[in-house]
Formats: C-alpha cells, sequence, structure tokens
C-alpha cells in the first residue's frame, strides 16, 4: 500500500506499506524508495510517530541510494538536457569574456573562459534554469488557479531534494525549479496538487477531489512524475 510520510519540515516521503504478521517494524531501502514493513495491529498513527523519528536516517539513506543511481551529470559541450520536456543541446564555446546561457532553437549556448571548469557551467546553466522556470511557473499558477476560484497565491522557486512543491497557509507556493525539464502537464499536475492544498491541507479523499477538479488525470501524472524523478534530479 503507497503511503506518505509528512516531516515535520513539511518534506513528504512516498513509502510502500507492508504489513505482516511479525512483531516489529523494518524499513529498507530499495529502487523503489522505502519500503516498511509493520505488524498487522500497530495503528497508521503510532507507525508514522516512529519512522518520523527515523526520517534523519530515512532522507540520508534516500539520499545516499539517489546519487548511487544517477551517474554524474557531465556539463561538457553536446551534453544532453530537457527544457518542459524537449531535448535541448547544450553548447559551450571557449572565449575571452564569459556569456549567459542563451537559447537558440534547441540549443542552449554559453560562452566561458575555460570550458573544463564544470562548476561555473553548471551554475550559469542551473541560473538559467532557475530564471527560465520562474517566468513559465508564474504564467501557469494564475491560470490553475483560476480554475479553482482561487486568487493566485505567492509563488516562490524551491530547491528541496526530494519534493517537486509545496503550499502553506500563508498562501506561499513553492516549486522546484527542477520540473522546468518536465513535460508541461506534469509541472501543471505539480501546480493543481499544491493549489489544492489551499483549500484541503491533507492527502485525503478531500483533497484528491480538489485536485481532480482542475487536473483530472492526476493519477498518471503522478505515476509519471514519479518515473522521470530521478532524470529531473540529474541536475543541481
Ligand atoms: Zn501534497
Amino acid at each position: 500500500m503507497h503511503q506518505v510520510l509528512a516531516l515535520p519540515d513539511g518534506e513528504e516521503i512516498p513509502y510502500l506499506l507492508e504489513r505482516r504478521a511479525r512483531r516489529t517494524i523494518g524499513m529498507k531501502i530499495t529502487v523503489d524508495g522505502l519500503v516498511v514493513h509493520a505488524p498487522l495491529r500497530i495503528r497508521q498513527a503510532d507507525l508514522e510517530a516512529l519512522l518520523r523519528s527515523k526520517a534523519r536516517w530515512i532522507t540520508s539513506k534516500l539520499k545516499a541510494r539517489q546519487a548511487a543511481t544517477i551517474p554524474e551529470f557531465e556539463w561538457r559541450d553536446g551534453a544532453e538536457l530537457r527544457l518542459l520536456g524537449q531535448p535541448l543541446t547544450l553548447s559551450i564555446a571557449q572565449s575571452p569574456r564569459n556569456r549567459s546561457p542563451r537559447l537558440e532553437g534547441n540549443t542552449l549556448r554559453l560562452a566561458t573562459t575555460d570550458i573544463h571548469d564544470q562548476a561555473v557551467i553548471a551554475r550559469k546553466v542551473i541560473q538559467w534554469f532557475q530564471k527560465e522556470a520562474k517566468l513559465d511557473f508564474a504564467r501557469r499558477l494564475p491560470i490553475l488557479s483560476a480554475r479553482l476560484g482561487e486568487p493566485t497565491p505567492s509563488l516562490f522557486l524551491s530547491n528541496a531534494k526530494t519534493r517537486w512543491g509545496s503550499c502553506n497557509s500563508r498562501r506561499e507556493v513553492r516549486l522546484n525549479w527542477r520540473l522546468i525539464q518536465a513535460q508541461p502537464a506534469l509541472v501543471n499536475y505539480v501546480i493543481a496538487h499544491e493549489l489544492a492544498h489551499l483549500r484541503e491541507m491533507n492527502h485525503s479523499a478531500r483533497f484528491w477531489a480538489v485536485v481532480a477538479s482542475i487536473y483530472p488525470d492526476y493519477r498518471t501524472a503522478e505515476q509519471a512524475l514519479k518515473a522521470c524523478s530521478q532524470q529531473l534530479y540529474q541536475i543541481g
């Protein structure tokens, strides 16, 4: 059974819960993420309290797993990136002057004094992605808010390690800049999900009904997002 563990800092960790005839709680990290084996009788609230007390272990293990499975991105000329699901080729020119990335068709061009300085190239390209993300998300947010009949909340970019978005009671929506690499439908889904939290600050059936009212095919989007999330986290 798929569950989501909400941490005090707002982070949400999806996990697979398997109830077994056993007396203790077991946790392991697999390719599918966190898997929890729990006794049949333990109450969900008690189980989650225990998992929350192990949050540090869980997040560090998940991160280690992620680092181990994703090859480090190589910031070199010809590297393949993605913008809203479209492939983008990175073109790096050696030049006496640095030039910020510029999009030309499907090529992202930048110039740098040292084409082997991966850290500098990474920083420039990530800054460019963040700028694009802010512009794009700021266009989508009012459209989806209107669909829900809510005033547009404040938008912030996030750099979270394990989640795509968040929303708080001060009507602040945070969206992970890495989402700008994903298909537009997935960006819309994450925004719809966070907007629905303006009505329901939980993941109850009522919450999902609100999501469905502005993004009917949310289940497909949720799965697609899970499937590509490792790829989206390859940079930054
Ligand atoms: Zn949520």
